[in-house]
């Protein structure tokens, strides 16, 4: 039997960034994860490119991993367009609005989870590889965790980070709303002959949604949702097929495409726990909220909970107060609660109202974008969302 005072589930970006967050404050900490140690050390490309906001490069800085991430591999995403259907006409959202010389950047996935890997202070971190969490028990005075090993620890505090279908948060009996949107995310890196400008798009069309997000050296990484089949269907083309395919998905506005990674494909379905914490228990990342990646928002909302949650814990061991009390707790969930939902709810009206194909909801979403163009505070707080102020 080991003891340890914090368990975290899953080193995924979010529970990696979590035990930086926690670790060096004189607490023991043991870090689990199903992944070998090799896989952690180099993460494969998994095609995700996220935009982070101003205020997650910020805490990247703070836990030591941004300086880990090479220049090359953080592009600044300076302004962002909306378009609808076959109209020329974008809604355009401006790094000038939030007082930055851009509103994010971006930055692979594999890439974050390598350097949050490589931050991670030897010591009072205890990192279990190739490990699966079978079973959890906690009550007033503790936690227990078994492993697929047959291994048991305890711990005064368990924090699951083992993404949006968390299989800790089901043990722990925490029921959560599912949204299958019914569609697909395809993901991908190309290169094309016109310049992005690092100007990202978000052009609802008809029957389907694409995205291009601009990173250094002329490529973007393409983003096209579609119906579950299709999407099988664009992935099975060979890689010159694809990229006509995708030319003429965007009318030929970036010139000639060629394909550059492997494709990658995610279910779009969003996940919100009915609770976000048990008895000596948490969920951080997207085990706490699985976002609709359209508005970009589900590790940044990953970064903002770990802040709220490991500096209440850090306090708390700091007064030497219990580091799990459901105090402490509740007041987490309270806070993230209200940092996630309104944006969680508001992002699957978007993604309901942008990807219909009736005609009245053809008519209202262009009507949307053009008043919203006109109305500069509206404008202003889609940029300060996309910058995290
Ligand atoms: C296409 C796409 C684009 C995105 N774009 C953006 C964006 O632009 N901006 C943004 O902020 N977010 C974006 N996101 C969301 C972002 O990728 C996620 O929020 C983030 O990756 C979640 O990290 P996580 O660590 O919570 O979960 P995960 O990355 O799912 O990691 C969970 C980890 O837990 C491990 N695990 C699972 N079960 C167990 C177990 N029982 N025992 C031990 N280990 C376990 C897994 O192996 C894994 O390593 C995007 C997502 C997608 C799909």
């Amino acid at each position: 039997m080991m003891h340890t005072d914090i368990v975290i589930v899953g080193a995924g970006p979010a529970g990696l960034c979590l035990a930086n967050a926690l670790s060096g404050a004189g607490l023991s900490i043991t870090l689990i994860e199903q992944q070998s140690e090799d896989a952690l050390r180099a993460p494969a490309f998994d095609g995700r490119e996220i935009a982070l906001t101003q205020k997650s490069v910020a805490m990247l800085k703070t836990l030591g991993v941004w300086e880990r991430i090479g220049e090359r591999a953080k592009s600044p995403l300076r302004d962002a367009r909306v378009m609808n259907g076959s109209s020329p006409f974008a809604m355009e959202i401006g790094h000038k609005l939030t007082g930055h010389s851009e509103l994010g950047w971006l930055v692979s996935n594999h890439l974050i989870r390598r350097a949050a890997f490589e931050a991670l202070k030897a010591g009072s971190l205890d990192v279990v590889t190739s490990e699966r969490v079978t079973d959890l028990k906690t009550d007033a005075s503790g936690a227990r965790v078994t492993l697929a090993s047959g291994k048991t620890l305890d711990a005064q505090l368990v924090i699951a980070a083992d993404s949006r279908f968390s299989a800790t948060r089901r043990m722990m009996g925490i029921a959560a709303d599912m949204h299958d949107f019914g569609k697909s995310m395809l993901v991908c890196c190309m290169t094309h002959d016109e310049p992005h400008h690092h100007s990202a798009w978000e052009w609802f069309g008809y029957g389907q949604t694409l995205a291009l997000l601009p990173m250094h050296d002329g490529r973007s990484s393409v983003v096209v949702t579609l119906q579950s089949q299709k999407i099988e269907q664009l992935q099975q083309l060979d890689a010159d097929a694809f990229a006509r395919d995708i030319e003429r998905r965007f009318e030929c506005r970036l010139g000639r495409m060629s394909l550059i990674s492997s494709r990658h494909v995610y279910p779009l379905i969003g996940v919100y726990p009915r609770r976000l914490v048990g008895k000596r228990f948490a969920t951080a990342g997207d085990a706490a909220v699985g976002m609709h990646p359209v508005t970009a928002h589900g590790f940044n909302f990953g970064l903002g909970g770990i802040e709220t949650l490991s500096l209440a814990i850090l306090d708390a061991h700091a007064a030497h107060r219990d580091i799990a009390s459901d105090a402490l707790l509740q007041r987490y969930e309270r806070v993230h609660r209200m940092a996630t939902w309104p944006l969680y709810q508001l992002t699957r009206v978007i993604a309901d109202v942008y990807t219909r194909d009736s005609l009245p909801a053809k008519v209202a979403r262009d009507v949307l974008l053009r008043i919203g163009e006109k109305v500069t505070p509206f404008r202003r707080a889609v940029a300060m969302s996309l910058a995290g102020k």
